[in-house]
């Protein structure tokens, strides 16, 4: 039987229940037999911040999806050495399976609404369905000025609204706010002993588009 596998990628600095329930709702509107998380490797470029190290973004997301059965973190990114690109990692997750696979790549709306600036995004449609979360903040209008090839490859899935970023979580642990409710209780526990985010550092790095 062909498994239907959800794909989330994101820098995840740090992941926060919008993810888990973007990720969460597009699974369950849709059926999928489980969701992948996909951190960032190394950005080539994220504006005007320092990223948090790759092996403390994987870190986050495993306890923040650990003890859940349909979800699980690929380290893919993070290992490659080399910008990375969401049709590399999806064609590489669909040639590394013994198994048929069906994939389902899971975005934010804000994410689809800058897919033209992603590397080769028009093979997309051939590699997955696109399956886009609402955002707050995001209209949904915005999706139609999309070529219409990526328009009829889309899913588009309507989630409680969160108005949760990580940039927000960022700044409140450097403002000394809590962050309590707003992400998992072992990643409140890791940034706080790991001291991230308690300061900005480093010089300006350019955003990663995909
Ligand atoms: P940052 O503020 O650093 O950009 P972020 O909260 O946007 O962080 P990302 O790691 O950039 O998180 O996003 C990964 C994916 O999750 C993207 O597709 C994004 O659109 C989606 N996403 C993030 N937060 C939400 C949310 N609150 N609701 C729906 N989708 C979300
Ligand atoms: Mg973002």
């Amino acid at each position: 039987m062909t498994e239907k596998v959800g794909i989330m990628g994101g820098t995840f600095d740090p992941i926060h229940y919008g993810h888990l329930l973007a990720a969460e709702e597009c699974r369950r509107q849709l059926r999928l037999d489980c969701a992948v998380f996909v951190p960032t490797g190394e950005p080539p470029h994220k504006k005007e911040k320092t990223i948090t190290s790759p092996e403390d973004r994987y870190a986050m997301t495993l306890l923040a999806t650990a003890g859940v059965r349909e979800f699980s973190v690929s380290r893919t990114e993070i290992d490659r050495g080399r910008p990375s690109h969401t049709v590399d990692t999806l064609e590489e997750f669909l040639e590394e399976s013994a198994s048929a696979r069906e994939l389902f790549f899971i975005t934010g709306l804000d994410a689809l609404l800058s897919i033209d600036t992603w590397k080769d995004y028009m093979r997309l449609p051939s590699l997955c369905t696109l399956v886009t979360a609402t955002r707050p903040g995001y209209s949904v209008r915005g999706v139609e000025l999309l070529p219409p090839e990526i328009r009829t490859a889309l899913k588009l899935i309507e989630i409680p609204q969160f108005a949760i970023s990580s940039t927000e979580i960022r700044e409140r642990v450097r403002e000394g706010r809590s962050i309590r409710f707003l992400v998992p209780r072992l990643v409140e526990n890791y940034i706080e002993c790991r001291g991230l985010y308690r300061r900005l550092s480093g010089g300006p790095v350019k955003e990663r588009s995909d």
